[in-house]
C-alpha cells in the first residue's frame, strides 16, 4: 500500500494517462520470457525529465522505493518488484530529439528502443553500432544502465564507450544534466559515468547524447570451424591484423551449441558439417569497395593455409549473411523444455580452455545427465554458459554458481561480463571486487540516494 498522501501527490502533477493500476498492472508482463505479471503497488508514466523529477522528490519525501522500469529485458532481475514498490517506467518518454550528422550524435529520450535508434541514425546514413538481440524492445536507459555489450564490442566498444552525455534525475529530483556533445571534454569529474552501469541505483538516467558512427556500407560473414581452441586464439589475432581495424564480430561457438541450433527442431542449417573441435561466426565491416570482400576472402585463405581454418563458408549475400548470425542469436533453443540456467562471464582469453576443463566436469559431476552449451563473445573474452541441469533451473542454481563462479576467483575473471549484477549475483560480486571497490560504491549510494530509494537492494544490500 502506498502512503495515500503520496498518491494524491502523484496524481495531482501527472496526467491520467501517466498511471497503470489494478489488474492492468498485473497483466504486465514482469520480465522477458516469463509468465508472471508485475507485482508493484503503482505503475507511473512520466512523459518529461520534469515529471521524473517529481515523482522522485515526492517519492523521496515519502520514503518509497522507486524501481525503474525499460524494456524490461534485463537477466538479472535488476527490475523486479514487490508489492510495496512504485515503478517508474520510461515507455512515454520515446523521444528522438535530433540527430546532428557532423557531429554525429543523437540527442534521444532514456525510453526509446535500440531499434529505433538504430534505425533513425541509418536513415541518416549513420550508425548506433550497440546491437543486441532484444533490441526491439530494450530501452538506450536501459543499455546504459546496464552498460550493455552485444556483438560488436571488438570493434567499437560496451555501451559506455558510445555515449556522451547523460541527463540523470537523483533521488532528490535534482536534475544532472551531464548531456555533453563532445569527444573531447576533459573539464572535472566525468559525471556521466555515474550512472552508466549504476542499474538505476544511483539516479533515474531520462536523456542521452549517442555517439554515432559512419555507417559501413558492407557486412562479410563467415562462419568457420577450426582445429582447436588455440587456433581460434590465433585466428582471432590474425584476422583482426589483416582486416585493418574492420573487424566487427567475433563470436565462438563449442560445438554442442552450434550443433543444437543447426539441428531440427531448430530452423539453422550447418553452413559447415558437424564435427569440429570449435566455431566462430566472423564479421567485417567495411567502407563497400569490392576489395573489402576480396581482403576477407583474402584474410581467411591465409588462415586455412596457416592450418588455423579447416573449414569456411562465407556469406554470398546478405540473406547467408543474416542466416549465419540467426544461429548464433538462436539461444531460445536451449530454453525449449524448460529455462536453464545461463551464466554471463568474463575471463582472460588464454586461460578459457582451462576454466571449461575445471567447469565442465564439477557440472557434470553434481548434475549428472546434464547438457552444458558453451558460446560467447571470443574478442571481449565472454563466455555465455547454459547448463540444463535436469532439474528445475531455481533448484539447480545455487550449486552451479558455487561452481561457475567459484572457478572464477583465482582467475580474476568477472562474474558479469555484460547483464550487470541485479539481485541475481549480488552474492558474488565479491569474486570479482575488492571489498574497498565495494565500500566504495557503498559510499556513492550513501551520497546521491541517502534514503535508498532508488532499485534499492539491487548490486549489494543497503
Ligand atoms: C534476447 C536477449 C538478448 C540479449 N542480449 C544481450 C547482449 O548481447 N548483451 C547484453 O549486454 N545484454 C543482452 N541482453 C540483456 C538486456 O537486453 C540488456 O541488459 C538491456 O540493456 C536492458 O535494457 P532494458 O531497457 O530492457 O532494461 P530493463 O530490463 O528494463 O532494466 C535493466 C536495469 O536497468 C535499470 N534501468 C532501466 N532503465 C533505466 C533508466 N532509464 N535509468 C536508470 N535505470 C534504468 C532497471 O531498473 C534495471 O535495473 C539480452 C536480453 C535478451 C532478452
Amino acid at each position: 500500500m502506498l502512503n495515500q498522501e503520496l498518491i494524491g501527490a502523484l496524481r495531482a502533477a501527472l496526467a491520467p494517462e501517466a498511471f497503470v493500476e489494478g489488474e492492468a498492472l498485473a497483466a504486465r508482463a514482469a520480465g522477458w520470457s516469463r509468465r508472471d505479471g508485475i507485482q508493484a503497488a503503482l505503475l507511473v508514466r512520466p512523459a518529461s525529465t520534469g515529471e521524473v523529477s517529481t515523482v522522485l522528490r515526492l517519492c523521496n519525501e515519502h520514503r518509497q522505493p522507486v524501481i525503474t522500469h525499460g524494456g524490461l529485458t534485463g537477466l538479472v532481475h535488476g527490475a523486479d518488484t514487490t508489492p510495496a514498490d512504485l515503478v517508474l517506467s520510461t515507455e512515454r518518454m520515446r523521444a528522438i530529439e535530433s540527430i546532428d550528422p557532423a557531429q554525429r550524435v543523437a540527442v534521444v529520450q532514456a525510453g526509446v528502443t535500440l531499434q529505433a535508434v538504430q534505425e533513425a541514425a541509418d536513415a541518416q546514413g549513420l550508425a548506433f553500432p550497440l546491437d543486441l538481440g532484444s533490441r526491439g524492445s530494450a530501452t538506450v536507459g536501459g543499455n546504459a544502465s546496464t552498460n550493455a555489450g552485444g556483438n560488436r564490442v571488438v570493434r567499437y566498444g560496451m555501451t559506455r564507450d558510445m555515449i556522451l552525455g547523460v541527463e540523470a534525475v537523483l533521488a532528490d529530483g535534482t536534475v544532472i544534466p551531464a548531456m555533453n556533445r563532445l569527444i573531447k571534454n576533459n573539464t572535472g569529474y566525468d559525471l556521466k559515468q555515474l550512472f552508466i552501469g549504476a542499474e538505476g541505483t544511483l539516479g533515474v538516467i531520462t536523456r542521452l547524447v549517442l555517439r554515432l558512427r559512419e555507417k559501413p556500407a558492407r557486412q562479410d560473414v563467415a562462419m568457420v570451424a577450426v582445429p582447436d581452441f588455440d587456433s581460434l586464439v590465433a585466428l582471432l589475432k590474425h584476422m583482426d591484423r589483416a582486416l585493418g581495424g574492420s573487424l566487427s564480430a567475433f563470436e565462438a561457438m563449442w560445438p554442442e551449441f552450434y550443433e543444437l541450433v543447426t539441428t531440427a527442431p531448430a530452423k539453422g542449417r550447418p553452413p559447415i558439417p558437424h564435427g569440429h573441435a570449435m566455431y566462430a561466426l566472423v564479421e567485417c565491416s567495411g567502407g563497400g569497395s569490392p576489395a573489402d570482400a576480396e581482403r576477407f576472402g583474402q584474410a581467411l585463405g591465409e588462415a586455412m593455409e596457416q592450418g588455423l581454418v579447416v573449414d569456411a563458408a562465407i556469406a554470398q549475400s546478405q540473406a547467408e549473411a543474416a542466416a549465419i548470425w540467426a544461429l548464433r542469436d538462436d539461444v531460445a533453443q536451449t530454453m525449449r523444455d524448460a529455462p536453464p540456467v545461463t551464466f554471463d562471464v568474463s575471463l582472460p582469453i588464454a586461460l578459457m580452455p582451462g576454466y571449461l576443463d575445471e567447469v565442465r566436469p564439477a557440472l557434470a559431476r553434481r548434475f549428472p545427465g546434464s547438457l552444458l552449451w558453451v558460446f560467447g563473445h571470443l574478442g571481449d573474452g565472454n563466455l555465455h554458459l547454459v547448463l540444463k541441469a535436469g532439474m528445475p533451473a531455481s533448484q539447480a542454481r545455487p550449486d552451479a554458481e558455487a561452481i561457475v563462479y567459484g572457478a572464477l576467483r583465482a582467475i580474476h575473471g568477472s562474474v558479469s561480463a555484460e547483464h550487470g549484477i541485479g539481485f541475481e549475483k549480488k552474492a558474488w560480486l565479491g569474486v570479482s571486487r575488492s571489498p574497498a571497490e565495494i565500500a566504495l560504491m557503498r559510499s556513492l549510494k550513501d551520497c546521491l540516494d541517502p534514503n535508498g530509494i532508488l532499485n534499492p537492494g539491487r548490486i549489494f544490500s543497503l
